[in-house]
């Protein structure tokens, strides 16, 4: 189910805009353009956030704000200016955040948090500190944004806590503690993960400044100075974790073929050697080629082409993906490096595939197209990725050869 908004705007057109931002996103919106409908729908829903207006016609002066805290629902507040008087109302409550409607990225900002609410929900950050009440402080700063939450007193309990949560994303530590200290423990997870599995920010309330150089030339991505400010904490947090996600995207990108979105050749390689390496049984690599492939260009033009290529990808994606290793190695061109020694029965799902391709019901523009796919197989004692993949393709030549849509397995 998609998560549940309440948006409390008395202005209809940028309670327009805010609802479509919100429903792009996935959220499913109700809007209350008073205090008193607000009221209504907080009795009878559950929200997973709410967008509220300071100035309401009846709540002129942010009314509504303790409304929806009160019901423990996360809040972002827009107001219409951010004068300090305003600004410290606001900030007398828990909220997420406040927005003011003036500045031109307004609407921009309110979309990166309203993405960042339901991503903080699977996000679990530990907080390392022998103080409890600045745990706790932290802890419920980072509770208002939705984060899940481990604790550690000092750094050999967080290594503890580390091993515990595998879903840990992020590490504040505190530096002075027993035990282990901030900057000892930042080295020592760093020994283990890197940035892009683990997050490290420290926090320090000293005026020395080695600690925070010390902190980063051990690995830690950030540096906070105790006392911080709620606003630049949130900033530091989601920011990092914005980085690590755009740097899983771009891997996850460069290992996938754009136009089927398969793994790719770069990724079948370097993987290939890791599995071949791990597994003790004889290897068994497929080499496929659809046929005649030219002809189909030819005849139904090259759109036609990628809509073949995407179909027969889907099928090869769901029988074999989900267990073995496979790729579209290139053109039309594809591999498989079986992951099991059931040699018998991968030939059959070689030869259950190689019929459901000549079966696959293509249609491009109302025209309908049928394709039939050749197959390679061979079962090798090497561990040379390139060997097997050369080897397959001897056998891929002779179905060819042999008037193409079919098998040839090695003997
Ligand atoms: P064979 O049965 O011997 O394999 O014949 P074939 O026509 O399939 O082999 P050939 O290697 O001569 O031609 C492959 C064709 O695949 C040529 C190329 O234009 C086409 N092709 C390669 N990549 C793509 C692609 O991404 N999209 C489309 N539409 N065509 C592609
Ligand atoms: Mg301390
Ligand atoms: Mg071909
Ligand atoms: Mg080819």
């Amino acid at each position: 189910m998609l998560p549940k908004l309440l948006l409390i705007e008395d202005n209809p057109s940028i309670s327009k805009i805010q609802r479509h931002i919100a429903q792009r996103i996935g959220y499913e919106v109700d809007t209350a353009d008073s205090l008193a409908s607000a009221i209504d729908l907080i009795e009878e829903n559950n929200y997973f956030c709410a967008v509220v207006d300071y100035v309401l016609s009846d709540a002129p002066n942010g009314e509504a704000i303790p409304l929806t805290i009160g019901a423990s629902i996360p809040t972002i507040v827009m107001t219409g200016k951010l004068d300090d008087k305003t600004r410290d109302t606001v900030m007398r409550y828990p909220v997420v955040d406040y927005i003011t409607k003036e500045s031109r990225q307004a609407y921009l900002y309110l979309e990166t948090q309203l993405k960042r609410l339901p991503r903080n929900e699977n996000v679990r950050v530990l907080i390392v500190d022998d103080s409890k009440n600045t745990r706790n402080h932290i802890k419920n700063l980072l509770l208002r944004h939705k984060y899940l939450i481990a604790q550690a007193s000092d750094g050999v309990m967080a290594l503890e806590q580390l091993e515990k949560f595998d879903d840990i994303k992020v590490i504040i530590s505190d530096n002075e503690m027993p035990n282990m200290n901030g900057i000892t423990l930042t080295s020592r997870i760093r020994e283990k993960y890197n940035s892009e599995d683990k997050i490290i920010i420290g926090i320090s309330g000293t005026d020395d400044n080695r600690v925070s150089a010390n902190f980063l030339k051990n690995g830690a991505d950030d540096y906070l100075r105790k006392p911080f400010y709620p606003e630049e904490f949130y900033c530091r947090v989601s920011q990092n974790l914005d980085m690590q996600e755009n740097i899983a995207t771009i891997r996850r990108q460069a290992n996938l073929d754009y136009l089927t979105g398969l793994p790719n050749r770069r990724y079948f390689f370097e993987q290939a050697n890791t599995l071949l390496t791990r597994q003790e049984f004889a290897h068994q690599v497929a080499m496929l080629d659809i046929d005649l492939f030219k002809a189909v260009n030819d005849n139904y033009g090259h759109d036609a082409g990628d809509v073949v290529l995407k179909e027969v990808s889907n099928l090869f994606d769901t029988m074999f993906g989900k267990e073995h290793l496979i790729a579209r190695l290139g053109g039309e061109e594809f591999a498989v490096l079986f992951t099991n020694d059931l040699h018998k029965k991968n030939q059959e799902l070689l030869e259950e595939f190689r019929n459901k391709v000549s079966q696959l019901k293509l249609s491009h523009l109302q025209q309908s197209l049928t394709v039939t796919i050749s197959i390679g197989s061979v079962v090798e004692d090497t561990k040379n990725i390139d060997e097997l993949l050369k080897q397959a393709d001897i056998y891929l030549y002779q179905a060819k050869e042999q008037g193409r849509n079919q098998l040839v397995v090695s003997k």
